[in-house]
C-alpha cells in the first residue's frame, strides 16, 4: 500500500538475486518501474528469492486465517482465478453457489426462514466488509425511524465492549457513528451485558456482541444481553437491536456448543457476520453477513442487477472481486458437511487444551482464555518484573514461531498477554513442540540479567513507586504498580512494531 512507510534510508535497488543473476545483470530499481522487460524465469526467480524471507504461514500462530486447504480445493480455486465475481450473467453458477452458501450459513445460525423463502445475506471480502454493511443497515434503519418520528438523527452510536476488533473502530470513523465502549477490568475481558445495556440510549443503532473475543476467544453472553435489552426496550419504547460479530465463533459454536443460544434464536439478533477465511476454513478473502429477515435490510441500500431475466440483489462495498473464495467456501461446506466441521473444531479444541495444560505446567503463566470459546490460548506472565511477554514473543521468533504479545484494552491495559490461535493445521505434535520451546525460552531469559532492571528509567520509576522502606503491603502494591509501568514502557516500545493481532 502506498501509505507504507519506508526505511529512513531506503535502498534504491533490490539486491540482485542470487539465482536470477543467470538471467539479469542489472539491479532492479526498488521504487520505480524498470525501464526494460526481463525474462519470465528471471521475474519468477527474483520474487521467489525475496519471498523466502517471509514467515512460514503454518507457524504463524497470530492469525485465525486459514493457511491450509485440500489440494482438490486449491485446484478448484486456481481454475476459477480468472472469474470476476461481479459478472453475474457470465458466471451464473458462481452466483448460485454464493446464494447456496448464504442459505446454508443462515440456516446454521437458525435464521427464521419460511419454506420456499431465501435467506438474506451476502459474501464479502471478510468480516470487516460484512460489519460495514451490517452497520450501515442499522444506521439507515435507525435514521428512517428517527426521521419518521421527527427526531434528530445526526448522532448515532453503537455500544460495544472495549475488546472489539479494529474493524468496528474503522466503521465508526468512516461512517460517522460514535463507538461507546464498555470498559474491561482485570480478570474480565469481554463486554459486560449489564453495563452495555445501561449505556444504550435513543441514538444507539445497535449493541454489537462478539462471539469469540479476538483477545481471549471468550464468547460474550448474547443471551443475557438479549434478555436485558428486551426489558429496556419495553420500558423505553425503543427497539434497539443486536448484531453478533461471530467472525471466528460462527463456525465453532454451532458444531461444538449447539446449546449456547447466541444467534437468530434470540429475537433481538438482527444480523450476524462470520469470516469464511477463519474457521470457515477458506484462504484469506471471504466473509459473510446474514440478516434475520428482509425487513432488517433497508431496501434502499440494495442494488438490483438483472441477469438472465432474474433479479440479483447486491449489497457490497466494492464491485469487482475474485470468485475463487466463494467456490472454495462451497467446497468446504459440502465436502465436510456438519460432521466434518464438527470433528475439525473438536480437534482444534482438544489441541488448545493440550497446549493450555502444557503452558500451565510451566508454573509461570496464568491462562486468561476460557475453556468454552474459540480454540486459542491467551496467557499472561504471573511475574513480569524480570522480563515480559514481549521478550518471550521475540525469543520464540528464533524458533520460527510467530506468537503475538499485546496489552489489553481499557481498563485492563496493565495486563499483557501472549496468544496462540489453534487452527486446523496446528497439530498436537506442534503444540508439544511449542511448549518445549517456551520452556527453553523461559530458561534462557531466567539466566540472563534482567533487561528491565538494567533500564535506568524503569529503575527510577520503580524506586519512585516503591520507595526505600517498604512494608509487605506496600511491596505488594508496589509490585503491581511497577508491573503497570513496565508494561506501559513495553507498550510504547511495541507500538512501533507491526505484530498486532488479527
Ligand atoms: C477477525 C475479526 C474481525 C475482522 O475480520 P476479517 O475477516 O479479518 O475482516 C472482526 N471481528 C472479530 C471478532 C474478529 O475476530
Amino acid at each position: 500500500m502506498v501509505l507504507t512507510t519506508t526505511n529512513p534510508a531506503p535502498k534504491q535497488f533490490v539486491e540482485s538475486s542470487t539465482f536470477a543473476s543467470r538471467y539479469v545483470r542489472q539491479p532492479l530499481p526498488r521504487f520505480q518501474m524498470p525501464e526494460n522487460s526481463m525474462p519470465k524465469e528471471a521475474a519468477y526467480q527474483v520474487i521467489t528469492d525475496e519471498l523466502m524471507l517471509d514467515g512460514n504461514p503454518r507457524l504463524n500462530l497470530a492469525s485465525f486465517v486459514t493457511t491450509w486447504m485440500e489440494p482438490e480445493c486449491d485446484k478448484l480455486m486456481m481454475a476459477s482465478i480468472n472469474k470476476n465475481y461481479v459478472d453475474m450473467d457470465e458466471y451464473p453458477v458462481t452466483t448460485e453457489l454464493q446464494n447456496r452458501c448464504v442459505n446454508m450459513i443462515a440456516n446454521l445460525f437458525n435464521a427464521p426462514i419460511g419454506s420456499g423463502e431465501a435467506a438474506v445475506g451476502v459474501g464479502t471480502v471478510g468480516s470487516s466488509e460484512a460489519i460495514m454493511l451490517a452497520g450501515l443497515a442499522f444506521k439507515r434503519k435507525w435514521q428512517q425511524k428517527m426521521k419518521s418520528q421527527g427526531k434528530p438523527y445526526d448522532k448515532p452510536n453503537i455500544v460495544t465492549g472495549a475488546n472489539v476488533q479494529v474493524c468496528w473502530e474503522k466503521f465508526a470513523r468512516y461512517f460517522e457513528v460514535e463507538l461507546k465502549e464498555v470498559k474491561l477490568k482485570e480478570g474480565y475481558y469481554v463486554m459486560d451485558p449489564v453495563k452495555a445495556v445501561e449505556m444504550v440510549d435513543e441514538n444507539t443503532i445497535c449493541v454489537a456482541a462478539i462471539l469469540g473475543s479476538t483477545l481471549t476467544g471468550e464468547f460474550e453472553n448474547v443471551k443475557l444481553l438479549n434478555e436485558l435489552l428486551t426489558k429496556k426496550n419495553k420500558e423505553t419504547g425503543w427497539d434497539t437491536p443486536i448484531h453478533v460479530d461471530a467472525a471466528s465463533g460462527g463456525f465453532i459454536a454451532p458444531f461444538v456448543y449447539p446449546k449456547i443460544e447466541w444467534d437468530f434464536r434470540l429475537p433481538l439478533v438482527k444480523s450476524i457476520n462470520v469470516s469464511g477465511h477463519k474457521y470457515g476454513l477458506v484462504y484469506a478473502g471471504i466473509g459473510w453477513v446474514v440478516w434475520r429477515s428482509k425487513e432488517d435490510l433497508p431496501d434502499d441500500l440494495v442494488f438490483h442487477i438483472n441477469y438472465l431475466g432474474s433479479d440479483q440483489p447486491t449489497f457490497t462495498l466494492n464491485f469487482s472481486k475474485g470468485s475463487s473464495q466463494i467456490i472454495a467456501q462451497y467446497y468446504q461446506l459440502i465436502r465436510l458437511g456438519f460432521e466434518g466441521y464438527k470433528s475439525i473444531m473438536e480437534n482444534c479444541i482438544g489441541n488448545a487444551r493440550i497446549l493450555k495444560e502444557g503452558i500451565e505446567k510451566t508454573g509461570r503463566f496464568e491462562v486468561v482464555s476460557k475453556d468454552v470459546g474459540v480454540p486459542l490460548v491467551a496467557f499472561a506472565l504471573k511475574d513480569s518484573t524480570k522480563y515480559t511477554v514481549f521478550q518471550i514473543s521475540d525469543a520464540l521468533r528464533k524458533f520460527g514461531w510467530i506468537v503475538p504479545a499485546y496489552t489489553m484494552p481499557a481498563d485492563a491495559e496493565h495486563i499483557a498477554v501472549l496468544r496462540v490461535v489453534v487452527r486446523e493445521d496446528f497439530s498436537c505434535s506442534l503444540a508439544e513442540r511449542l511448549i518445549s520451546h517456551i520452556q527453553e525460552v523461559l530458561k534462557e531469559l531466567d539466566s540472563l540479567p534482567s533487561q528491565i532492571v538494567k533500564d535506568s528509567h524503569v529503575v527510577t520509576v520503580a524506586k519512585e513507586v516503591v520507595g526505600e522502606n517498604k512494608d509487605a503491603e506496600a511491596a505488594k502494591m508496589g509490585d503491581r504498580k511497577i508491573q503497570e509501568k513496565v508494561t506501559k514502557q513495553w507498550r510504547h516500545f511495541v507500538k512501533t512494531k507491526k505484530t498486532g493481532v488479527c
